[in-house]
């Protein structure tokens, strides 16, 4: 196999690999990073000759997995796409969004080349989608040479898939975005057991140390209980999340908190507008769950690493996964009126805000609504997911109390009194789940991908502590390996 990483950064960022195996040119994902702007957030589709590819592969709709997906689309007009149809349904709608905010970001950003694509594009993206359904392998051919490709579910967000392919007997399997333990939304990944040569890994969690008497339930009952607290003693939440299961989760986790009377009755929830369109395809997807794949059964024995002890949740619903739109009419949900909330004038009424960004980018709701409740010591901002360091959410994590936080965006400087708190509800596997996994599907060789430097770097010491005899690569960006 011979292997690019064309993300031009060692980072997460603007996730896209590429694959040459024999005859077959593959693309696994086409993402655009959520910090950069311009033509600097394209992972680097120079390296490959136009209309070339033959497979394009979405493992899921995270924009750092898609955000690109209709440049390339554009310059490999033969690709065929492949993806769930959970991702087929919610691709449409992240991207024409993504489209929206680069028609905003062009006059705000003064970015010339901005949107990198129309929405016509994003339609002709869409037309052009061929259906995987988990766990039925598909077999390509191209002259002499064939290719079997099966997606399993890999947890995460709704419609993830990780990928293995099969190609002159040699297996490789990519987990893409993996979780492996369930989420009150969504099962957990369900890979077989079976040996693989190569396994491509995402490595976003490398630094993430938790206790070993981590739970994700006791995590949740731990952020339940600060939103009581701050709500009784008169101040407000944001949860800042992705719009794309991260709100939908929250919003699940809220629902049964109330039903069980662990959070107080009456107060106002707001969310903002893309996780709100993600629900109406959730409920859609949700209708149609047999036919989109979501009651996905295993027959093989599937890995379960060691740390996925969580087989207790008291609080997930009953119906064990996925979101239904009516949690949101239940809890009185309101769509946010941004001209109401100001930078530095706390809210009224004690509200709870889940809101995108997750990384509190500027322009957002939660960005937004950050400004106005930071100034004041009875809120709180409780972070659930990835941040990444450069964000404004990576650098109000890295700050001390009371120090001066500056709202670019809006010119406002805030002092931070709000409590600013992390919880580990996240949708990426623990870095010692995906070491137990390499170990269980023997993986001869090891390639990192999808992780900062640092992070990386713990992955590398911990193989060849654990698996001396593996070949460990981590990739140069835009570097091709013989693999
Ligand atoms: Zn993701
Ligand atoms: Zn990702």
């Amino acid at each position: 196999m011979k292997f690019t990483d064309l993300n031009p950064k060692r980072e997460i960022g603007a996730h896209s690999l590429h694959i040459v195996l024999g005859e077959f040119s593959i693309l696994i994902d086409a993402g655009m990073s959520p910090k950069d702007v311009g033509l600097a957030c394209l992972p680097d589709y120079t390296r490959i000759s136009t209309d070339s590819v033959d497979l394009i592969l979405i493992t899921h709709c995270h924009l750092d997995h898609i955000g690109s997906l209709p440049c390339v689309h554009r310059q490999q007009a033969s690709a065929r796409l492949l993806m769930t149809a959970a991702s087929a349904e919610i691709l449409p709608v992240m991207l024409q969004n993504s489209h929206s905010v680069m028609l905003r970001q062009r006059e705000e950003l003064n970015v010339e080349e901005y949107p990198l694509f129309t929405r016509q594009e994003v339609d002709a993206v869409s037309d052009d989608t061929f259906i995987m359904v988990f766990g039925k392998t598909r077999e390509f051919i191209k002259g002499n040479d064939h290719l079997k490709i099966t997606f399993y579910p890999a947890g995460h967000v709704m419609g993830a898939a990780s990928v293995l392919l099969e190609h002159q007997g040699r297996r490789y399997f990519f987990t893409g975005d993996i979780l492996f333990r369930r989420q009150h939304t969504l099962s957990g990944a369900q890979i077989p057991t079976q040996e693989v040569d190569v396994l491509v890994t995402e490595t976003t969690r490398g630094l993430a140390e938790l206790p070993a008497t981590f739970s994700y339930e006791a995590e949740v009952m731990r952020l339940l209980e600060a939103v009581s607290d701050t709500l009784q003693k008169g101040g407000s939440c944001l949860l800042p999340v992705f719009a794309l299961g991260r709100l939908q989760e929250m919003v699940t986790v809220i629902y049964e908190a109330r039903r069980r009377k662990i959070l107080p009755r009456r107060f106002p929830i707001y969310c903002s507008g893309l996780g709100l369109a993600i629900v109406d395809v959730f409920e859609k997807i949700y209708r149609n769950r047999r036919q989109y794949g979501i009651d996905y059964q295993p027959l093989s024995p599937i890995a379960v690493p060691g740390s996925s002890r969580d087989t207790d949740y008291p609080l997930a619903p009953r119906d064990k996964s996925l979101f239904r739109r009516h949690f949101l009419q239940d809890l009185g949900v309101r769509p946010l009126i941004g001209k109401y909330i100001k930078p530095g004038h706390d809210i009224k009424v004690p509200s709870l805000f889940i809101m995108s960004s997750g990384m509190l980018a500027e322009h957002t709701p939660a960005y937004q609504i950050a400004s106005a409740l930071l100034p004041f010591d009875h809120n709180l901002i409780a972070f659930t997911g990835y941040c990444d360091a450069d964000t404004p959410g990576g650098k109000l994590l890295a700050m001390q109390p009371g120090e001066i936080f500056p709202f670019e965006a809006l010119q406002f400087n805030s002092p931070i009194r709000a409590a600013i708190q992390r919880y580990d509800i996240t949708g990426h596997a623990d870095r010692e789940d995906l070491v137990a996994f390499a170990m269980q599907i023997k993986a001869r060789t090891i390639v990192l991908s999808h992780g900062e430097e640092d992070s990386r770097k713990w992955f590398c010491d911990e193989f060849a502590k654990l698996l001396p005899d593996v070949a460990v690569v981590n990739p140069e960006p835009q570097a091709t390996y013989e693999i």
